[in-house]
């Protein structure tokens, strides 16, 4: 299979490692965000939120909470994003799934997701076909 992940958690690519256990690897980010960028990734491949097996995303969830503190303690920053991109649209790059853990600080220039203005009327009707598909 043709994923670059998979070849660093193989060992055929290098990667700054900063964390691995038996079912994941934490490394930096390549092209970071900002300093102490880390990618939290499963070793088995899996494409995104929706494909990881339940057990597995509650490891690696809760992996990324034991060492999101670490990682801004590491870089000195004073808070954190935590994201995954699912999807070409939604920006993901790389098809096997993996938590962002992006380090803030004070000033550094990032800014959050412009929003958009809907009507009364359609957040209504956003409201419910969301509701009928659960
Ligand atoms: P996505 O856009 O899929 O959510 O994020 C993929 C991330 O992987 C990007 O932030 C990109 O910089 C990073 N990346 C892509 N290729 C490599 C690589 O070979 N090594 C590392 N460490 N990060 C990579
Ligand atoms: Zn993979």
């Amino acid at each position: 299979m043709d994923c670059i992940f998979c070849k660093i958690i193989e060992g055929e690519l290098p990667c700054y490692k900063v964390y691995e256990d038996k079912r994941a690897l934490a490394f930096l980010d390549i092209n970071p965000v900002n300093k102490g960028h880390v990618l939290i990734v499963p070793k088995e491949h899996h494409r995104n939120f929706l494909d990881l097996p339940k057990d597995l995303l509650k490891d690696l969830t809760s992996l990324a909470q034991d060492l999101a503190q670490n990682i801004m303690d590491g870089v000195g920053a004073t808070a954190f994003n935590l994201t995954a991109n699912n999807g070409k649209e939604a920006g993901q790059q790389v098809e096997h799934f993996h938590w962002h853990v992006i380090p803030r600080f004070a000033n550094d220039h990032l800014h959050h997701w412009p929003g958009k203005t809907f009507s009364d009327e359609e957040m209504k009707r956003f409201t419910m076909t969301i509701r009928k598909s659960i």
